[in-house]
């Protein structure tokens, strides 16, 4: 299976834990790693223990004295060069990450790129950990406050970006001059896998970044949060596990950075440019074939330009090509597992009975592999479960609205806050409207927001804390003040 793997990747993939610099059989036997396109085995992987895990973090918390006190410019040189490698390996990475994962692998380009870039963002970042002195209002001493690495970090991470939500951890960690404990989705551990491997060859020190799969993620992970020596931890993923996680860091009152589920609204108000409204639908619907936490998951259009822009929407999404990720002119590859097809396949069903009309698509083709045919729901009900859940999946339900005010708070009647994404051609009505949509980000006449350069994170259920920008590199730290009468 492996050699396969290597002659379509044109690269050695690691399958085993990274722990302390080397890499090692788990004490759990074996994970298989699939491709969904073919419901194939490719691969298998080690898979940690919890007694795996306290070895790892064993391994962080030998190197973390280190590697806080390497110079900045040092630790940001090694993410520069993990970026560099990273750009190198575009064309095998994301072969590498179709095959796990399903995407198209012009999906797969893009992810290594944006992936990378969390690198050179954070490698630039490293030498700018600012602090501050002021005099104390009193006269009496001065303030200095300074930010120092939290400390060692364990790092969960989804199967939807294998290796972007991977680098936007390890990226900011790093900088700080924390060490880390990574455990990716049990679905896509080998692109984490090629990642810690290209971390090493960029010099990295042994144990600075461990990296554990495991089919026991509950135990795992929970070895690690209770163990006093782990002082923070950062996840992505679904709110349902983020909760559950945010309970467990409660018992040793460990810093918790969170990014979990969105139900993103996509709000189209009368005066917007369809076509560009259109465009951007594409984008914010259709990245990763819709598995994304930024996926639009609801579109509120307004009456006068339903008709225009359902039409023009189902006829883009009905000229995609699905098929396996790595074929020639893929557009949609296959969901990520069966389980993920079943949702999306009786969320439509729902909807269907709930009055809604299927436009195109609905329903999954007669063949291998996880696919699901790009569907358009229009005339979808206000009350529509479909409205409430997650689709994770190439499915748009169309709202229809007749007044902004009412779009506005169907957009917020929901427990999640990640992204909004707005059309409209009038750009004060836009920040008034950006303004009441209650999400972490909000896209004006633009259906994609992920920029490593910015700060990345959601409102109510959706999370705690932001990724990239300056922000991501301040949650693996702890503020330090000091008062000193000089
Ligand atoms: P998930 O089921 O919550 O899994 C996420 C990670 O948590 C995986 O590594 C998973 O391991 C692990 N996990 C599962 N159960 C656990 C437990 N009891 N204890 C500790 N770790 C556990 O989410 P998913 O289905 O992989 O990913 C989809 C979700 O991620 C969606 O809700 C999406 O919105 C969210 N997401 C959010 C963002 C964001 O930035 N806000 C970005 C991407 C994705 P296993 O793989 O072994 O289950
Ligand atoms: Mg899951």
């Amino acid at each position: 299976m492996a050699a396969d793997l290597a002659g379509i990747t044109g690269m050695n993939t690691p399958t085993g834990l990274l722990i302390g610099g080397q890499w090692t059989t788990g004490r759990a036997g074996l994970l298989p790693v699939l491709d969904p396109a073919t419901e194939e085995p490719i691969a298998e992987v080690a898979s940690a223990t919890a007694e795996d895990a306290i070895e790892a973090v064993t391994a962080a918390h030998d190197a973390l004295p280190g590697w806080a006190a390497t110079p900045p410019r040092v630790r940001g040189e090694c993410l520069r060069r993990a970026y560099e490698l990273m750009i190198a390996d575009t064309e095998s990475l994301a072969k590498l990450m179709v095959l796990e994962n399903g995407k198209a692998l012009r999906d797969a380009r893009a992810e290594v790129t944006y992936a990378a870039e969390f690198f050179r963002w954070f490698a630039e970042e490293a030498v700018r950990i600012d602090g501050m002195v002021t005099r104390s209002p009193s006269g009496t001493n001065r303030i200095l406050v300074q930010h120092q690495p939290v400390g060692v970090s364990v790092l969960v991470t989804p199967w939807n970006f294998p290796a972007a939500m991977a680098t936007r951890k390890i990226g900011p960690a790093l900088a700080a001059g924390c060490t880390v404990v990574l455990k990716p989705a049990k679905e896509t551990p080998l692109s984490a896998l090629a990642v810690a491997a290209i971390l090493a060859e960029a010099g990295v020190p042994d144990g600075v970044v461990n990296v554990l799969p495991t089919t026991s993620p509950g135990s795992v992970v929970g070895a690690m949060l209770a163990d006093p020596r782990v002082r923070k931890l950062s996840f992505t993923g679904s709110t349902e596990v983020g909760r559950m996680l945010l309970h467990t860091a409660a018992d040793t009152v460990t810093n918790c950075s969170m990014e979990l589920g969105g139900n993103a609204p996509f709000l189209i108000l009368h005066d917007a440019d369809v076509d560009a409204a259109v465009e951007g639908a594409m984008i914010a619907k259709m990245r990763n074939g819709g598995e994304a936490c930024t996926a639009a998951n609801r579109f509120y259009v307004h009456e006068a330009v339903a008709d225009e822009f359902s039409r023009k929407f189902a006829a883009r999404l009905s000229a995609l090509s699905v098929g396996p990720g790595l074929d020639d002119g893929t557009d949609l590859g296959p969901l990520v597992n069966a389980d993920t097809r079943t949702k999306v396949a009786t969320l439509v069903e729902e909807a269907a009975k709930d009055g809604s009309r299927v436009v195109t698509g609905g329903s999954a083709p007669d063949r291998r592999g996880y696919f699901y045919a790009p569907t358009v729901l229009d005339d979808v009900p206000p009350t529509a479960g479909i409205l409430n859940e997650e689709i994770f999946g190439p499915v748009a339900p169309i709202v229809r609205f007749a007044d902004t005010d009412q779009a506005i708070a169907m957009a917020n009647s929901t427990e999640y806050g990640l992204v909004s994404y707005l059309y409209t051609a009038d750009l004060r009505r836009a920040l008034q409207v950006a303004e009441a949509l209650e999400a972490g980000m909000i896209g004006i006449n633009r259906g994609v927001v992920s920029d490593p350069a910015a700060p990345f994170g959601g409102v109510k259920q959706s999370g705690l804390g932001r990724e990239g920008g300056h922000q991501g590199l301040l949650e693996f730290t702890e503020t330090k003040y000091i008062a000193v009468d000089w």
